[in-house]
């Protein structure tokens, strides 16, 4: 197991608890700078403690007892333990939590390198709601998934880190738009968001591989692919497709009076990757006392309305659920097994929440002002942009008292429009009950955001008492 145990149910967590889960999400999201990579990174510690991989177009049934997992294209995953044979199951159903891979940034254009004024730079599309500004003057590098032809001539999918060369989105000087200060920062997305990568008359070796300076009668497009061939070790032609995006090179760390706090990028949502994962491994610990289906569900595409085959919209937890149930059973009619146990079943929505921002304190409700370190927030809408209500809301404050963790509240401000997560979408698609939750965090949507350093171990452990809980919502 990657994670050790916790203490015992119910007693408070203690520091070194909350120290190494901190550190390990430190690492997950090092190890995790795009969709493709946080599952392949999941994929990996699944792996690692015993779970089998599954595949969509095996067949599922007379699977025993155990940990498995299901990629649905490379950047979403399932993954679920099936317990012991346990009538409980059929009463409670499956117990989810569901949250998201991805995280605004910018991604390169299929035709993404040109020269302009003897720069070499990367046309990219904005996606999801980034914060800009703050992927300007930051020391960037490329990653994400690149599709090659083999020496077979066959298709295959590669991931890639490009960590040389480090790339840079510049910033105007301030003596060339002197207002700024005072009217604010202007971006448009087309003009002013390209990175450079380098000066086309200053390649060197690295980009062409030659061991001499070359600028000759290399272009822009030429210089690219030739780094990113190198860095796959395979000839440029040999690329057919990209979907690459950027990154920044500062490692995830801690921060604080007494280290505290963590800054790190994608907090929203590997915070709550992470927390699902290592719930699920804990949970995976002891399988004869489940009286649940615990599942997990890391969907790609949050950021951007969740409309896509990877997404939360697309029937992939009907889908996958309906074959889980039926390989829980030998006999009968497996539809019908499959709308009992969905009746019983209840959905944790977890994505990263707004803490109180002492900058901007007049932003936030006044009557719910979650803190960092003050333990996992239920996020309330009446408006159904989250999909908790009264009894779900009970259910998730009794677990935290379960697992002696403090439980904080959500709600936006009444004149500002909210935001919302997969829980409406999942809970619309399986009928099923359902509470948004978070870690508070500063600074979402930036290429860098600041989280608390306690809270990982906090809402692992409730997430902990969720994927086990073989009981009902208050009636
Ligand atoms: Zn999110």
């Amino acid at each position: 197991m990657p994670s050790r145990e916790a203490g015992g149910e119910g007693s408070p967590t203690g520091p070194g608890d909350e120290h190494a889960t901190c550190d390990d999400l430190l690492s997950f999201i090092r190890e995790s700078p795009t969709p493709f990579h946080a599952v392949q990174s999941a994929v990996d510690r699944l792996h690692a403690a015993g779970f089998s991989a599954l595949t969509p177009q095996a067949s599922w049934r007379s699977l025993a007892p155990g940990g498995y997992y299901v990629c649905v294209g490379d950047s979403t995953l399932v993954a679920f333990v099936l317990p012991q044979k346990d009538p409980r199951i059929e009463l409670h159903g499956f117990r989810i939590i569901g949250a998201h891979t991805d995280s605004p940034n910018l991604r390169l254009k299929p035709k993404a390198a040109y020269e302009k004024q003897g720069y070499v730079q990367l046309g990219v599309e904005v996606y999801g709601g980034a914060l800009l500004n703050s992927w300007l003057d930051r020391d960037l590098y490329i990653a994400g998934r690149v599709i090659v032809r083999g020496s077979d001539g066959g298709l295959q999918r590669r991931l890639v880190k490009l960590a040389d060369p480090l790339i840079r989105v510049a910033q105007l000087a301030i003596h060339l738009d002197r207002e700024i200060n005072d009217k604010g920062l202007l971006l448009n997305r087309q003009e002013h968001l390209a990175p450079i990568v380098g000066l086309l008359g200053g390649s060197s070796s690295r980009a062409t591989g030659k061991g001499s300076t070359d600028g000759g009668s290399a272009t822009a497009e030429s210089l690219f692919s030739g780094l990113l061939a190198r860095a796959l070790d395979v000839a440029p032609e040999a690329i057919v497709s990209t979907d690459l995006m950027l990154a920044d090179s500062l490692s995830p760390r801690r921060g604080g009076l007494g280290e505290e706090l963590i800054f790190a990028p994608r907090l929203d949502n590997l915070g709550m990757c992470h927390a699902a994962l290592h719930a699920l491994l804990r949970t995976a610990t002891r399988p004869t006392e489940i009286g649940v289906v615990p599942v997990i569900a890391l969907f790609d595409h949050e950021e951007v309305g969740s409309n896509s085959a990877y997404g939360a919209q697309a029937p992939i937890l009907p889908m996958l659920l309906e074959r889980i149930a039926a390989a829980t059973t030998q006999d009968g009619d497996r539809r019908e097994r499959y709308l009992r146990l969905l009746s019983g079943s209840l959905c944790v929505s977890a994505d990263m929440a707004h803490a109180v921002h002492p900058n901007y304190a007049d932003r936030h409700e006044p009557q719910h002002r979650p803190h960092l370190n003050g333990g996992p927030v239920i996020k309330h809408n009446a408006q159904q942009r989250y999909a908790t209500c009264g009894r779900t809301a009970a259910l998730f404050a009794e677990l935290c008292a379960r697992a002696a963790v403090p439980v904080q509240h959500y709600v936006h401000r009444t004149d500002l429009p909210c935001g919302s997560t997969i829980g409406p979408i999942t809970a619309t698609l399986l009928a099923m009950p359902t509470v948004d939750v978070g870690s508070a965090m500063l600074s979402m949507h930036s290429a860098r955001e600041c989280a608390g350093a306690r809270d990982p171990e906090l809402m692992t452990r409730v997430m902990m008492q969720f994927l086990q809980h073989a009981g009902e919502l208050p009636s």
